[in-house]
């Protein structure tokens, strides 16, 4: 792909030293971008991450390890960010936990963090980001959200009320931007991805668990999550999501705003 069609532009993917995050941050690398990595990460982990960048064709690439559940170090983070190369133009909210346990079981703290990480995270990002972009004309913001944003699965009680939350933010943000720059400026816009089963290391401990069912046969454990829900029978590849993400950042998207695209097979279609 030769389209560099975000030279110039600075990009920051949370949770992106690996799974989605960072194939998000690789296909936008591909398009020219500054990056910014970040995420929990040993250094290695950080190192191959920004390999995997530069290779890809990202302009310039540095790396934030601040955790997101804090409020002030995603405000140090954002301080850092902007200063970096004078902006930032797109901003994707990716950073997730997940814990599953009924409502009655679900330990309090585990409630607090999934919110503070998946949802209120992205509160404070935008906060910082979207002054930038609006002074620009152009500015995209790509919120990580989920199936689990549009409907509900049991044992997952804050993870869907923090996805649910994201896609209402997100909506809420895109009308007080809609009317932003032009078509020739790109404008800016807010929209969520909502990925079904992806293949990273978010779902493996629910494969783990299926997998059981079938003397640990990993692929009979995925073939099970999967006929539940994803008609399709088949999990996306994160690239899949990165190509979305791409395509949402094109000066052409500008109308493209205050959405919730599904990348599910078929989940939310029943
Ligand atoms: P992953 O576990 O591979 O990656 C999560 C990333 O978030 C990691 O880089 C991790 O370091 C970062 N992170 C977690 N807590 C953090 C914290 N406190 N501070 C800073 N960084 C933190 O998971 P993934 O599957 O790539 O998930 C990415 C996003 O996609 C999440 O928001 C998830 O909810 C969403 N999603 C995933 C799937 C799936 O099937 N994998 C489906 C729907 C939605």
């Amino acid at each position: 792909m030769s389209d560099l069609f975000l030279k110039g532009k600075t990009a920051l993917v949370t949770g992106s030293a690996q799974g989605i995050g960072l194939a998000i941050a690789t296909r936008l690398a591909q398009a020219g971008a500054n990056i910014v990595l970040h995420g929990l990460a040993s250094p290695e982990q950080i190192s191959e991450a920004k390999a995997t960048v530069m290779a890809a064709g990202a302009t310039d690439v540095m790396f934030s390890d601040a955790d997101v559940s804090q409020p002030v170090a995603i405000e140090a983070m954002m301080k850092q960010v902007l200063a970096w190369k004078g902006g930032l133009e797109i901003l994707v909210n990716n950073a997730g936990i997940q814990h599953t346990a009924s409502v009655v079981d679900m330990p309090a703290a585990k409630w607090e963090a999934i919110i503070a990480i998946n949802l209120s995270s992205a509160f404070h990002t935008m906060q910082a980001a979207l002054p930038g972009m609006i002074e620009k004309g152009f500015g995209r913001i790509i919120n990580i959200a989920s199936v689990h944003g549009l409907v509900a699965s049991a044992q997952k009680g804050p993870y869907v009320a923090a996805k649910f939350g994201l896609v209402g933010l997100s909506k809420v943000a895109a009308l007080e931007v809609a009317a932003v720059g032009s078509r020739e400026s790109g404008g800016v816009t807010v929209n969520c991805i909502a990925p079904g089963w992806t293949e990273t290391a978010l779902i493996a401990p629910q494969i783990l668990a299926r997998a059981a069912k079938y003397g640990g046969d990993m692929k009979l454990g995925e073939q099970d999550l999967l006929k539940e829900k994803q008609p399709s029978l088949r999990t996306s590849a994160p690239s899949e999501i990165g190509e979305v993400a791409a395509m949402l950042c094109q000066t052409w998207a500008h109308n493209i705003n205050g959405i919730t695209l599904p990348v599910d097979g078929a989940w939310t279609s029943q």
